[in-house]
């Protein structure tokens, strides 16, 4: 059930379904995957004043994370490769 996420990552989740949209993307339909990724990326933006990837390992410092800063370098390859990123 999404209502057991807070406000802010739900109003987080609106946001990036529009970037995604307003880029030719889609966001990935099982939308409370979405949200638990959502989620993390709003604690790494609390955590380091930016979005950095909740899947993978960062440095913490946004000048050695810009590669994985969602959406990160690796998207697009991601989505041709498998048809979703990492
Ligand atoms: S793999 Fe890339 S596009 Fe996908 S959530 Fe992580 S940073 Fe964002």
């Amino acid at each position: 059930m999404s209502s057991e996420f807070p406000q802010e990552v739900l109003d987080l989740y609106a946001r990036l379904d529009e970037d995604a949209e307003a880029g030719g993307y889609h966001l990935n339909p099982d939308r409370e995957s979405v949200l638990v990724l959502a989620e993390g990326l709003n604690t790494n933006l609390q955590r380091y004043g930016y979005m950095l990837c909740p899947c993978r390992m960062g440095e913490g410092e946004r000048e050695k994370d810009l590669d994985i800063i969602c959406p990160c370098d690796y998207r697009d390859a991601d989505l041709e490769e498998y048809d979703q990123c990492y």
